[in-house]
């Protein structure tokens, strides 16, 4: 649907980092804060992943409560959940969310780990003192999310230590990719994610090393390259890439070069900014 329709669909960036935060003057334009996404789908509020650039974006939805959305994890690696606990909207109690994971096994769920992360002497307080009403749910990756009307969100299973799940979210017949911390193999493009990107609109992709880096020092580290991302992109006819989760040691000019390389490689691929949102 194009402007002006009611199935607006939207991606906001908040936090675009990878692996810890990286603030500071050399990083001041791309941003430093971890994951985290804001998806609206018409008046659903859906936010991916909840790094430290969750805080900002928990401010800005102070003004919008009562607030009803979902929150959608990757995985629970400390930069995709460090900035949970910082997140206003959980403390108003007019506010309803519901959390989802579903790359846990072996017992665990999610309101666990969450008290196992928040816990003394980590953190001073547990996640009951959140006064929103909180529903933790889990999933199996393959499994194709209950959401509201007019949305479909459907999971796979990515390659990254401790598990991942890759998301696709449909609206208003256009479509989102969100895959982040996810590693592929030279050469094997990996299925689940060609199966998710499968002629999708927008996605966005872990672009952690290049593949330089990635074959000289990060095999079995759990993350991608940026010219992965464009072969998949290719091979899955997607017509917008966003290259996503940057190494905190890449800085605005470094990021500035990967854009140029990446633009000639896939024309209209971008590089994830804090603020920037993309208009499905
Ligand atoms: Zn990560
Ligand atoms: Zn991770």
């Amino acid at each position: 649907m194009g402007e002006g329709t009611k199935s607006a669909f939207s991606v906001r960036f908040w936090g675009v980092r990878g692996s810890i935060a990286a603030p500071g003057p050399a990083t001041a334009r791309y941003g430093g804060n971890t994951s985290s996404l804001e998806v609206r789908c018409s008046g659903r509020l859906l936010l991916f992943d909840a790094g430290t650039g969750l805080r900002d974006l928990g401010i800005k939805l102070l003004g919008e409560a009562p607030v009803d959305a979902d929150l959608y994890f990757t995985h629970t690696h400390f930069d995709h959940v460090c900035g949970l606990p910082f997140f206003k909207p959980f403390f108003q109690p007019e506010n309803r969310f519901r959390l989802w994971a579903g790359h846990l096994g072996g017992g665990m769920n999610l309101q666990r780990v969450l008290r196992e992360f928040m816990v003394a002497p980590l953190f001073p307080v547990p996640p009951e003192v959140f006064k929103a009403n909180m529903e933790y749910r889990d999933f199996k990756p393959g499994e194709t999310l209950p959401s509201a009307p007019g949305i479909t969100v459907k999971t796979r299973t990515l390659n990254h230590p401790d598990g991942a799940v890759g998301y696709r979210i449909e609206h208003g017949g256009k479509s989102l990719c969100y895959l982040t911390d996810t590693e592929h193999v030279p050469g094997a493009p990996d299925k689940n994610v060609l199966a998710l990107m499968d002629g999708a609109d927008v996605v966005i992709y872990d672009s952690m090393y290049t593949d330089e880096e990635y074959s000289k020092s990060y095999v079995g580290w759990g993350h991608s390259t940026w010219q992965e991302g464009v072969r998949l992109a290719k091979m899955a006819r997607v017509k917008k890439l966003v290259l996503f989760h940057h190494d905190p040691e890449r800085d605005d000019a470094k990021l500035d070069a990967i854009a140029k390389q990446a633009e000639a490689a896939l024309p209209g691929t971008v590089v994830a900014r804090e603020g920037l949102t993309v208009t499905l």
